[in-house]
């Protein structure tokens, strides 16, 4: 799928409240933008380092991905986002080789983002992401 870059890495966090300045302390830079994403039940902070982000995830129900993910593993790295040209034609892709995807089709993610997820059971355990700016599909 030839990423350009590391676009995010999302880090599960029990509260957005207490890691948000632990994280603006630690890297020096102000979190520059806070989202709730309804569809993944969740909240997300963005920080900006370089042209890779730290997206911390806290979730708003714990029946939803990251509250049953912090249930299981507690607290930490939840998934790795590759930045791609077009995150369907990836999605594709990678199935065309044989992977698991979560998503067949991207979707809107935060930022307004096209994003779609690997499954992690064909990707040696680590949850992997897509996403891409344009539009899919044109
Ligand atoms: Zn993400």
């Amino acid at each position: 799928m030839k990423p350009t870059h590391i676009e995010h890495l999302g880090i599960a966090v029990k509260s957005l409240d207490e890691s948000i300045p632990f994280y603006e302390n630690l890297l020096g830079t102000k979190c520059y933008n806070i989202e709730e994403i309804i569809d993944q039940r969740v909240k997300t902070a963005f920080f900006r380092i370089g042209e890779t982000k730290i997206e911390l995830l806290e979730s708003t129900d714990a029946e939803g991905p990251i509250g049953k993910f912090i249930e299981k593993r507690g607290e930490g790295i939840h998934h790795i986002a590759f930045a791609v040209d077009n995150a369907t034609d990836a999605l594709a892709l990678a199935k065309a080789s044989g992977l698991s995807l979560i998503d067949n089709v991207a979707r809107k993610g935060a930022e307004g983002m096209n994003i779609g997820f690997l499954h992690p059971k064909s990707t040696h355990g680590v949850l992997m992401e897509v996403c891409s700016k344009q539009e899919s599909g044109t």
